[in-house]
């Protein structure tokens, strides 16, 4: 028995888009939503199974990082932005953040 890394792919349960897993990340590349699958990255071990919204982005240019929330159990999770990821939808939820920092 040898330990296995398991590239999966997975459609998306927010948006429907195909996805091709990488190994390493498990959000959708066009909505930014993922689900709660994992308790340390890639273990799969989590029984929760909620979705997982896009809250905010971190970091800065060049090395994004993306902070979901499951809608399920209400547990924050970071993870590197991937370079496929949809720009338009990683600026919207930027720039979501920053209305609500600088707003009224
Ligand atoms: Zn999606
Ligand atoms: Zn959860």
């Amino acid at each position: 028995m040898s330990f296995q890394k398991r590239v999966e792919d997975f459609v998306c349960a927010k948006c429907a888009t195909k996805v091709k897993g990488s190994g390493h990340t498990n959000h959708c590349p066009q909505c930014l939503w993922s689900a709660h699958v994992d308790n340390d990255p890639g273990d799969r071990a989590a029984e929760c199974g909620g979705m997982m919204e896009p809250l905010r982005i971190e970091g800065s240019t060049g090395h994004y990082r993306i902070v979901h929330r499951c809608v399920v159990c209400g547990i924050e999770r970071s993870v590197d932005a991937g370079k496929d990821d949809n720009i338009e939808a990683l600026v919207a939820l930027a720039s979501k953040n920053a209305g609500a920092i600088m707003g009224p």
